[in-house]
């Protein structure tokens, strides 16, 4: 019996799991040379969003410039007043004066349609519209309103996410489907409602904006709810229903270990699905902490799911009872902030060093194997061994540390190796 089930195991090799395919239409979100595709066959690709106030344009290109160099690929402005429309092209100004080229993304609610019709150098400074339908305007006015800013997107070629948010639902949507449900012999859930409100105000939209003139790969769709249950079961659906590109994120994220977990469960079932062209995760920052975090989870959850990668990564221990001092801790961090400062230069200058693997470990037990798995690798002394850091580069044993300074010599290893590996050659 046992004989028979293993020769079984051994006739079929263990599916190796990957994201499936994405089917969507793609879209081109760009400014000057910089043309950030999206949706069909493009890497999903990270968004993030300013808080500063757009009015300070100065501040505002600052944020944005930290945005984009940590890996944000568009970066979301708002646009809610006649003083910050009228800073739009300056902020876009400073960026490319700064050369920093990364698309920027108006986000309207309300007064859109006269803000891009009394401001068209923000009509065209920015790359792409964010447009709320729930936010548009009531009865008469709201698809006239929302085809004035439709119209504009498509005498500027520019492209539109229709964002469809729960929480500025368009409540003549929801009322009318909540009607129509109180006549079901088998009422839905009102939640289920509310999904089926979000998906018909997203796509009924689109097919306004394609009757208005708008091309149909110029439409990038999302449907955000703040639960991860319900993004899952809205995409799922969304996906079925239309081929645009779609933007994923859970609205209002929280902050924290809360607000990342929670991205990150609702988006890794996603995009494992295949579904997500472009992602956000809306962390709320904690106080003293930098806006770019937002883009740091954004990319560690496409890395973590082998979609892409941004950064070299640190395989670290956890650290247990063989390891008291905090050496190894200090040690991992060092070396992952290292990285992390460095990527925007390493960028340009040593392609491919994003795909890196560095292992900083804390004693012999997985630490000499951990590292020969690794690129470069160094395995700390736990307690009791002999004070001695063995330093492994391309699997093979290279040096052994020793003394007060290990982890400003293993830098410097870490830097003299990206500089030999991935070097662009003349
Ligand atoms: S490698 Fe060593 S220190 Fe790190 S968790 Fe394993 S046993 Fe503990």
């Amino acid at each position: 019996m046992q004989d028979s089930q293993s020769s079984q195991q051994l006739s079929q090799a263990i599916a190796i799991a990957s994201p499936l395919p994405r089917k969507s239409r793609q879209a081109r979100v760009a400014w000057r040379n910089n043309v950030v595709t999206v949706g069909g066959d493009a890497p999903v690709r990270v968004q993030s969003m300013t808080n500063t106030d757009t009015v300070d344009a100065v501040e505002t290109a600052i944020q944005v410039r930290q945005l984009a160099q940590a890996g944000s690929e568009m970066v979301r402005i708002t646009v809610n007043t006649p003083e910050a429309a009228a800073a739009v092209p300056y902020i876009r100004e400073q960026l490319d004066r700064m050369g920093e080229y990364v698309p920027l993304v108006g986000d309207f609610h309300y007064n859109g349609h006269r803000l891009l019709t009394d401001y068209p150098d923000c009509a065209q400074a920015l790359s792409k519209y964010r447009i709320n339908p729930g936010n548009v305007g009531k009865g008469d006015k709201k698809d006239k309103q929302f085809g004035q800013m439709i119209e504009i997107a498509a005498k500027y070629d520019k492209a539109v996410r229709i964002g469809v948010n729960w929480g500025s639902l368009d409540q003549e949507i929801m009322a009318e489907l909540m009607d129509q449900n109180s006549k079901r012999a088998q009422p839905w859930e009102t939640r289920q409602v509310m999904y089926e409100a979000l998906i018909t105000s997203a796509i009924s939209s689109a097919e306004l904006a394609r009757n208005i003139g708008l091309n149909p790969d110029n439409i990038i769709l999302s449907c955000k709810v703040s639960g991860v249950q319900d993004l899952i079961s809205v995409y799922r659906e969304l996906a079925r229903r239309c081929d645009y590109a779609l933007h994923l994120g859970l609205t209002e994220a929280g902050m924290g270990t809360k607000g990342t977990v929670a991205s990150t469960a609702a988006l890794s079932v996603l995009l494992q699905e295949g579904i997500g062209d472009t992602i956000r995760v809306s962390l709320t920052p904690q106080p003293g902490e930098a806006r770019t975090q937002e883009v740091v989870v954004a990319s560690e959850i496409l890395q973590a799911l082998g979609l892409r990668v941004f950064v070299p990564s640190v395989t670290a221990c956890p650290g247990c009872g063989r390891t008291t001092s905090t050496t190894f801790q200090e040690l991992a961090k060092r070396i992952d902030d290292f990285l992390r400062g460095e990527m925007p230069v390493w960028r340009t200058q040593f392609p491919g060093v994003e795909a890196m693997k560095v292992a900083v470990m804390g004693c012999i037990v997985n630490g000499p194997g951990e590292s020969k798995h690794a690129d470069i690798g160094i395995s700390l002394p736990g307690n009791g061994e002999a004070p001695a850091a063995p330093v492994f580069i391309d699997g093979e044993k290279a040096l052994t540390l020793r003394g007060e300074h290990i982890a400003e010599e293993f830098q410097a290893l870490v830097l003299e190796y990206v500089q030999r590996r991935y070097a662009q050659k003349a």
